[in-house]
This record gives C-alpha cells, structure tokens and sequence, in this order.
C-alpha cells in the first residue's frame, strides 16, 4: 500500500486529499465530467435542463365542478367569510371535507349548548320581564343552571367528569356574565326574535334574503326591539373572545353583522339601528362590539365602545359596503376561482393547510411560481 501511496504523493496526508472526494447533501447528481455511467450522466444533465412548472392549486376548471359550484344557492353568512378567509382554505374545510379523527372539540360543543340554553332561556323568561332585572337576576341564572345541566346531559356529557366540570363551569360564568350586564342595563329593547331562521327550510320564519346576484339563508341568534318594533339590534353570540369593532369588519372580511342587519329589514321590516357580537367568553371587557347608530335613544343607553357608535349614514354605509362584498365573494365562489389567497395577504398562523395548497410560508404566494399557471390549471 505504502508503494502505491508513494506513487501518488510524497505523504500521506497529500495521497487522501487527492484520492478522497466529499460532496455536501445539495449535490444529489455527479458533475457531467465526473459521472461513473451513462445513467449518472442522463442524470446530471437532467438536473441542468429546463425546469418543469409547478402544477400549482388554481381556480376550478372542471365543468362538472363549476355547474354544481354554480348552483350553490342560497349560501350562509359564515360561508362567505371563510371564503374571505381565504378561498383555497374554504375549498379544503367546505368542498373537500377533511374528517376529523378525533371528537368535536369541546369549545364547539359548549358554542352550540350556550347558544340553547339562552334560546330557551329568553323564550320562556323565568321573571315579569324579557331580560333580567335586578329583582329577579337571581332567578335567571337558577333557570338558565337548569337548563344549562339537562342541555349538557341532552349532548352526552357525562356529569361528574373533571373535564366535563371545568365545560360547565366556564358555559356557566359565560352566561351569568351576560344575565349580569342585561340587569344592569337601562335600555328599552327587548328580545323579540331568537333564533331567528330566513331560508329554504320548511320550518324557516322567513325566506331566504334575496341580493339579486344571490341568495343569502342564516339564522340570527337574537334581535332586541323597541316597544313599537319599528328598530332592532341583531345580535351574535360568540363563545369564544373574538368580537369585531365597526372599524375592523371590513379588514377581518366580517358579514355576519351586516347581512343579518339587512335581512332583518328586507324580511322582517324592521329597520336595523345596531349589529352586535356578545363576547361571551370575555372576561377582561365583555361590552358587545359591532355597529348602532349614534343619536337614537335605544342604543344611547347600552354599554358599548364609543367608536362603535356611527353616524346614520355610516351604519348605512357598513350595510352596503357588506352586502357589495357578500355579491362579489359569492360571485368568486359560484365560479371556482379557488386561490390562494389569504385575507390580508397573510395566512393565520393556525392554518395547517400547507400540504394541501402547497404554500411555502417562508416564500409567500407572490414570489412562489403564478398560482394555476403551469400544467392545465386544473384544480
Ligand atoms: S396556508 Fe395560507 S394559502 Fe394555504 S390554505 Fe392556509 S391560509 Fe390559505
């Protein structure tokens, strides 16, 4: 050995440099000059070619798929803001449907067992009037612990569990928050509509809210009146902490507010002097957030963010700029113009659909390949 090492350098040391090759994992391929067969050749210089372009996730091509898309009628609300939320995420959760393998979570569950509780609730008060007074909080939250315990054991959660504990704790203190903020408001509205179903439905109050273009159907969890019911305020519960500002709906793609604020003028013909979100799960500041008119005594006297408060034309302005943009997404949505394109331009953090729509975060969508513009754009 130590004569064939000779041959090829003084030393040792100089010998390995020249006969040891090392490659970094970036060099998957041989240099063209050093490739040890024709098929290491074939792959080098492929490696070199032309690239193929991505077949990137685009809008919807196949006719079947338009045809059926374009039926879709009427459509909800939330359909529409998930949309907006971005439309390549609505076409993963809405069209494709991934099924869970775990159980529904408990934060959805609680949603829809506090949304009964205070649909009951209200419809059969357990006081002389339709929201709790000071003299009969305490009988409100006793009827709504009620109501509260046979809902949960209605939906199979099994009492005396420690998770099942902590739920009905938290759906309690939620509700008590809100019979303890109506008892010490001094306002005049009063609930005059839960639940309040405009669909196809048999058992739907009124018919969907027609737009022209589309169709909207929805259910409006709660609408407080004036005595002579000529004004309302629509409210949505929502059992998490996410409550949008007037100011905000525009920029977080929010329609709900607005497009049942028409609904109920167009089908009801009450005219609409508030949208509200109820915070339900806010503990830090649980004033509703949304819109109402300023200057009407109804809304004067509930307790709200002070620049939630607009001017009449401007809740005018918020119900139109809604329902323009409700038309536009429908129209996108009805034509399958599936992109990847998140609100704001940026993808929530919890979107966990990279797989799917192939987008690389840390490049973004405007600098990856164009969207649907390789191959035959099919999606
Ligand atoms: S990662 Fe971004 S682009 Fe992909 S589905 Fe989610 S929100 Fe949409």
């Amino acid at each position: 050995m130590d004569d064939v090492i000779d041959l090829l350098a003084p030393g040792h040391g100089e010998a390995e440099e020249k006969l040891v090759r090392s490659r970094g994992l970036d060099r998957v391929v041989f240099e063209p000059s050093e490739a040890p067969s024709a098929r290491e050749l074939q792959r080098s210089l492929a490696a070199r070619g032309p690239r193929l372009a991505e077949d990137l996730p685009g809008p919807l091509a196949d006719r079947a798929v338009l045809a059926e898309l374009g039926r879709r009628d009427p459509i909800g609300p939330g359909t529409i803001e998930k949309w907006i939320e971005c439309p390549y995420r609505w076409f993963v959760d809405h069209e494709l449907s991934p099924q869970r393998l775990e159980p529904e979570p408990e934060y959805l569950t609680a949603g829809s067992i506090v949304h009964d509780v205070l649909e009951h609730l209200y419809r059969d008060p357990p006081g002389d009037d339709g929201i709790p007074r000071p003299g009969d909080l305490d009988r409100w939250r006793e009827r709504a612990a009620a109501l509260l315990a046979a809902e949960c054991e209605r939906r199979g959660l099994v009492p005396g569990r420690p998770q099942t504990r902590i739920l009905a704790a938290r759906m309690r203190a939620q509700i008590d928050r809100l019979l303890d903020r109506e008892a010490r408001s001094e306002t005049e509205l009063r609930p005059a509509l839960l639940e309040a179903s405009f669909s196809e439905a048999e058992d739907s109050l009124q018919p969907p809210l027609d737009l022209g273009e589309v169709r909207i159907h929805g259910q409006i969890d709660r609408v407080d009146v004036t005595p002579d019911w000529r004004f309302g305020v629509v409210y949505d519960y929502k059992t998490g902490s996410g409550a949008w500002a007037a100011a905000k709906l525009g920029d977080e793609g929010k329609l709900q507010l607005q497009l049942y604020a028409r609904a109920l003028r167009d089908l009801w013909g009450i005219e609409p002097i508030g949208g509200l979100y109820y915070p339900l799960g806010r503990r830090d500041d649980p004033r509703p957030r949304g819109f109402v008119a300023s200057g009407v005594e109804a809304t004067e006297v509930l307790d709200l963010v002070r620049s939630d408060r607009l001017e009449h034309e401007n809740v005018q302005y918020t119900l139109d700029a809604g329902v323009s943009r409700a038309r536009e997404k429908a129209a996108a949505m009805r034509a399958g113009e599936i992109d990847r394109d998140p609100n704001g331009g940026r993808c929530p953090r919890w979107c966990r659909y990279q797989p799917i729509c192939r987008l690389e975060r840390s490049i973004g969508v405007e600098e990856a390949a164009g969207n649907g513009d390789a191959g035959n754009g099919e999606g």
